[in-house]
């Protein structure tokens, strides 16, 4: 067992303000959280040992969470039928939650939110979520991988953590960490995370709001719309800001501090791409930031004004004098919108691509990169992206190689001198044809456009770095003009041809930077405030609410 010795030992997980707010948290639960971790000597020693500092340091914050520590040859073991360490096994008379690894970096916010959920009991599940969960008959073993280095992959591991505590009865969940069960990630061919099978079934590729992680859950399918089937709550408020990136934050601080009222909402992990640039060098005041840091530090200040409404997919807009904003789980109605939807990862749209999509093909360097450590793969691109990326799977030990298909890159210099001085092998002039594999990816195939040369390259992974698209849907949906290269057309006021919704960072065009979304995000608020007070609409004369066409 654990010894319990509050206050003895130096915590290196976190600061004592953190450590102050855990504690709250925690001494606060009305039950004790039962936490059992199974390690094992003589084999993976270092995670081990990382388990039990990290355990024995939740548990010496507070009485709340209390920690037993067993041998993986147990008796204990052998009952939970746990096979591997480090394990942690949660409420195990109650639930049937399992962690397999470690959780710390990201996952840290798996682990206390696990605390938490537990700790009350409750699953704290949408009224939309927990309609669907009660209609599950059947037995649903859930498998969630993760990694932690990945941000979105707490928001899916909880999802899954709440479906086991609405349902006991019916949900076992194992958490597996990427890192610490290659073996079991070889098995389900899991190359990206978050990745999501119930019954042996993938039923979500990436993080999903919780109602459709819920609805896939259900049909054992991933599903990718969710219509709320019950008239939800309505948050009546000035502006409604879709996406959390940094420019619907940057827009949402401004909003507040004008005076208005404001939700953001996202329906994925906040931060935007910047979420996972493993490292950015060009924002202002930091000459160098882990692209997780920033939005952390980016997103505790808007915390500070504006209320984000996290994992909501919005369905619907209804424009008019009142616009009327529909999620999965609830109807906003606002004065104003700004759409500040970013961009999604551009396809290559080769042979091989969608088919290897989380078996070798990935999009995101920062979270899936660990799985190929050792392993040869190839980045696609020759911009920041493409180099940024290609550094960073250089740095952890990933036998990297740039494929690009002009002979000088589009990145930064000060970017591209890295790669060389880091002697990344590059192939210039070069394309990806075809993706090959059976189970996973095992090959490219490539052509050399200055030979003509077409070859096949053996590697395990490829990582598609090659531009962003504007992330549009909605504003189509609501007939919001485009430009002709397919972002949303807009004044310098960032107003768009329909009155009173708004747009603002990479979904516009431009630059696309973190500070220039900000500078858009920004400019919009200002101009929603400006708006809402002198609409530019309604003539002097016209009462409010004649909205004229533009
Ligand atoms: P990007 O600048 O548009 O570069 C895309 C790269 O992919 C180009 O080199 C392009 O080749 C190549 N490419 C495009 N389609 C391709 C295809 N079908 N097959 C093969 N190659 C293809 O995109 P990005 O690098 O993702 O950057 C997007 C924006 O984010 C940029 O504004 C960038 O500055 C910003 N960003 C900044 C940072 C940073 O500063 N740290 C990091 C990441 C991104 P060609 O060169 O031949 O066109």
């Amino acid at each position: 067992m654990a010894e319990d010795k509050p206050g003895t030992e130096q915590n290196s997980f976190w600061g004592p303000e953190v450590e102050e707010q855990l504690r709250a948290a925690f001494d606060a639960l009305p039950n004790a959280v039962r936490i059992m971790l199974f390690t094992e000597k003589g084999r993976n020693d270092l995670l081990n040992r990382a388990a039990q500092d990290l355990l024995r340091s939740f548990s010496r914050i507070s009485k709340k969470v209390v920690l037993s520590e067993f041998d993986l040859n147990s008796e204990e073991a052998r009952k939970l039928n746990v096979e591997s360490a480090p394990a942690l096994v949660f409420e195990p008379d109650r639930y049937s939650v399992k962690y397999m690894g470690v959780p710390y970096g990201e996952e840290g916010r798996t682990l206390v939110g696990m605390i938490l959920l537990i700790g009350f009991h409750t699953s704290n599940m949408s009224e939309q979520s927990l309609n669907v969960m009660k209609r599950i008959g059947g037995r649903r073993e859930i498998k969630v991988f993760v990694s932690p280095t990945c941000p979105y992959c707490p928001d899916e591991a909880l999802n899954a953590v709440k479906a086991a505590i609405e349902r006991p009865d019916m949900v076992s969940l194992e958490i597996i960490d990427i890192q610490s069960n290659q073996e079991t990630a070889n098995r389900y061919s899991a190359f990206s995370v978050p990745q999501a099978f119930a019954n042996d079934i993938l039923i979500a590729r990436g993080a999903q709001p919780e109602e459709l992680f819920v609805a896939s859950l259900e049909k054992l399918e991933q599903q990718t719309v969710f219509i709320p089937e019950t008239d939800a709550e309505i948050i009546e408020t000035d502006v409604v800001i879709v996406g959390g990136g940094p420019a619907g934050l940057a827009t949402g601080i401004y909003t507040v501090r004008s005076g208005l009222r404001t939700a953001v909402i996202e329906r994925g992990a906040l931060g935007g791409q910047v979420a996972t640039t493993p490292v950015v060098e060009n924002y202002p005041g930091f000459a160098r930031v882990p692209g997780k840091t920033l939005v952390d530090i980016l997103v505790s200040h808007a915390l500070e004004y504006v209320q984000i409404f996290q994992g909501e997919e919005v369905v619907e807009i209804r424009p008019g004098e009142r616009i009327e904003v529909q999620t999965g789980r609830r109807r906003y109605i606002a004065r104003a919108l700004v759409l500040a939807t970013g961009a999604n990862y551009k396809k290559l749209g080769v042979t091989g691509e969608m088919n290897f999509m989380g078996r070798g093909v990935s999009y995101c360097a920062t979270c899936d990169g660990p799985l190929f450590k050792n392993r040869k793969v190839v980045v696609i691109g020759g911009g920041n992206s493409a180099v940024t990326e290609a550094l960073h799977l250089h740095n952890i030990g990933v036998q990297t190689v740039l494929v690009h298909r002009r002979n000088s890159l589009r990145a930064q210099e000060h970017l591209a001198k890295n790669i060389f001085s880091n002697n990344i092998e590059v192939l210039w002039d070069t394309e990806v044809l075809e993706i090959r594999g059976r189970e996973k990816v095992a090959e490219v195939v490539l052509r050399n456009n200055r030979t003509g040369e077409v070859y096949p390259f053996p590697v395990q992974g490829v990582f598609v770095a090659i531009g962003y698209e504007p992330s549009v849907e909605l504003a189509k949906s609501v007939g919001v003009e485009l430009s002709p290269d397919g972002f949303i057309k807009h004044d310098a006021h960032h107003r768009t041809n329909i009155p009173g919704i708004y747009s603002a960072g990479d979904v516009e065009g431009g630059y696309k930077q973190i500070v220039t979304a900000m500078g858009q995000g920004t400019e919009a608020a200002l101009s929603v405030f400006e708006d809402l007070h002198h609409p530019y609409w309604t003539s002097e004369l016209e009462k409010p609410g004649g909205i004229a066409k533009m």
